[in-house]
């Protein structure tokens, strides 16, 4: 019998959580941030950084290996931003609903509406070892939003690959197959069996 590998998952936002679990499930053992541990100030200017800040933070609290994923929107129009600003677009504290309005209102008239999800996802070890990989979603920015589904920006994200929906109108293991996250947890999945091999 194989053990599973045991991560400690560095993200406290709820809606990340479930899908790394659905994402790692069966493969991964997901042991619960320590509520204990306090947040940490993303400020890094990559997306590797501010990974690396959170899954150090978990590391250091409690000696085990710690998985984190950081994820930004690279709009084409607004020069590849708001990058690793996508979490505070419309300001410190803001919230879902106020990042999309800012980001329907910045692209109001505007043709180019490509725009790229990013996914960076890191395990970082005791001894320092550390892995990452990177997943990208190409899309556009819809001019309105549509569907209920998923959080943050999914429903004013069209993936290329979606058929035209938007994330939010599509399930959770369509929005997985073709994803930034799903991509960079399969290729970090990938990456960790090798390790083991
Ligand atoms: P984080 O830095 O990884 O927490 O992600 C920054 C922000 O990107 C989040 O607060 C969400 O607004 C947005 N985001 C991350 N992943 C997704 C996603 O899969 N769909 C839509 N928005 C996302």
């Amino acid at each position: 019998m194989t053990t599973m590998t045991q991560l400690v998952c560095a993200s406290a936002n709820p809606d990340k959580v479930a899908e790394m679990s659905g994402l790692l499930a069966g493969i991964v053992d997901l042991l619960p941030r320590p509520p204990e541990v306090p947040d940490v100030v993303e400020d890094a200017d990559t997306l590797i950084g501010n990974a690396r800040l959170k899954a150090v933070a978990i590391v250091d609290a409690t000696a085990l290996p710690a998985v984190a994923d950081d994820t930004g929107l690279e709009v084409a129009a607004l020069a590849g931003g708001p990058g690793v600003r996508t979490g505070r677009y419309a300001g410190e504290g803001c919230s879902y609903a106020d990042n999309r309005r800012k980001m329907l209102a910045e692209l109001d008239g505007v043709a180019d509406r490509r725009a790229a999800f990013k996914t960076v996802a890191l395990v970082r070890w005791p001894d320092g070892r550390e892995l990452a990989v990177e997943g990208i979603c190409a899309g556009m920015i819809a001019t309105a939003e549509h569907g209920d589904g998923g959080f943050g920006y999914d429903s004013i994200f069209v993936p290329s690959e979606g058929g035209g929906a938007t994330f939010s109108q599509l399930d959770a293991a369509a929005k997985h197959a073709i994803s930034h996250r799903g991509r960079a947890f399969r290729s970090l999945l990938e990456a960790l069996s090798s390790l083991q091999a």
